[in-house]
């Protein structure tokens, strides 16, 4: 980032043997290409770029689209200190600021700076008292507390759902996608379980399988995000976390945060094409799930204030002021939810324990 300014090695292998996941599948459901709804406002959009000013900033009446890209484990001074132009160039569309994980210290929404809770947190909106995912095993999310998935289907089922991931419990187990206890609701689009597959991605030294991993789950995501255009899309990229658990902070760590902004790269640029050819006004959040420990860089999961600082980066260009005042990673649901315009039912907004960033 160009500044203008999960807990051990060895629970991670827990994690990956101590939950059973989907049947390691990979597929995309229904395609569906939406054309320019609007002539009027495809010309205007054309005129927009022939003016010259940024290819991202969408016109008036466009369908509103959101994507949400978890960077796994990278503290906020890692993501400010190395290299990334990728994100850089999503941030001067919109904006970065520094943000926090954890929940209220001492209070019952305390949250671990672990990540499995982190994830529940953005798609809920809600601190682990209420999602009451505490780990990375042994789940049981408490599905009363709908993610924005299913509020998003439940709210307008016409919307299509995006989910391209490198750990599949994300879909089958946080989100409980197709469980009748989480609403039964489905994605349109699939791209995981690539993790479980040993045969095409055999474990290698040094988690490399995660990253070659990460690299065919962020060029899916781009693929049919330029081909389809999902209403509401989640990217979830792990490597980084795997290398921080291994070789804690220093050139190995930066050269995984280099490389996982090349991916977030790719998605930028199917983002700027559907913008360039539809009329449609996307929103992209990238951020990560906690920071690390500052001894070492290894660990996570304690609550001290690198574990605890995050960031967002955002093209958005209808940020309020809080989103300079240390946002929560529970803020992100109901932002997004704002951005597409889906209300969010009282039965979920009371619970929230976020607030909107964008107006
Ligand atoms: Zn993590």
């Amino acid at each position: 980032m160009k500044m203008p300014s999960h807990i051990s090695g060895s629970r991670r292998g827990c994690w990956r043997d101590c939950i059973s996941g989907g049947s390691g599948s990979y597929f995309v459901r229904r395609i569906s290409v939406r054309r320019v709804t609007s002539a009027a406002a495809y010309a205007a959009l054309v005129l927009v770029g022939a003016a010259g000013m940024l290819p991202a900033l969408a016109v008036a009446g466009a369908t509103p689209k959101a994507i949400f890209i978890i960077l796994d484990g990278i503290p906020a001074d890692v993501i400010e200190r190395v290299s990334t132009p990728n994100l850089d160039a999503i941030a001067a569309v919109g904006a970065y600021a520094r943000a926090q994980v954890g929940g209220p210290i001492g209070e019952p929404g305390e949250t671990p700076t672990v990540s499995a809770p982190g994830y529940m947190s953005l798609v809920t909106g809600t601190w682990a008292n209420k999602h009451n995912v505490y780990e990375n095993y042994n789940l049981s999310p408490n599905y009363d507390y709908w993610n924005i998935f299913r509020v998003a289907k439940a709210m307008n089922p016409a919307l299509k759902i995006g989910i391209f991931s490198t750990w599949t419990d994300n879909r089958t187990v946080l989100l409980g996608e197709g469980r009748p206890n989480a609403g039964d609701w489905r994605f349109d689009y699939v791209a995981d379980g690539f993790e479980e597959d040993a045969i095409r991605f055999p474990q290698q030294p040094l988690a490399a399988h995660v990253a070659l991993i990460d690299n065919l789950v962020s060029q899916e995501a781009a693929r049919v995000i330029e081909q389809d255009g999902p209403d509401l899309s989640w990217i979830y990229l792990q490597y980084t976390d795997d290398i921080g658990h291994q070789y804690g902070d220093g050139e190995v760590f930066d050269k995984a945060v280099v490389d996982i902004d090349t991916h977030a790269g790719r998605i930028w640029s199917a983002v700027m094409t559907r913008q360039e050819t539809y009329s449609e006004d996307w929103l992209i959040i990238v951020t990560t799930d906690h920071g690390r420990d500052a001894e070492t860089g290894r660990e996570h999961g304690r609550h001290s204030e690198r574990e605890r600082t995050t960031w967002i980066v955002t093209n958005s260009t209808r940020l309020l002021p809080r989103f300079k005042q240390m946002p929560e990673i529970v803020d992100i649901f109901p932002s997004i939810a704002r951005h597409l315009g889906v209300t969010i039912p009282d039965n979920v907004a009371r619970h929230l324990d976020g607030l909107t960033f964008i107006q």
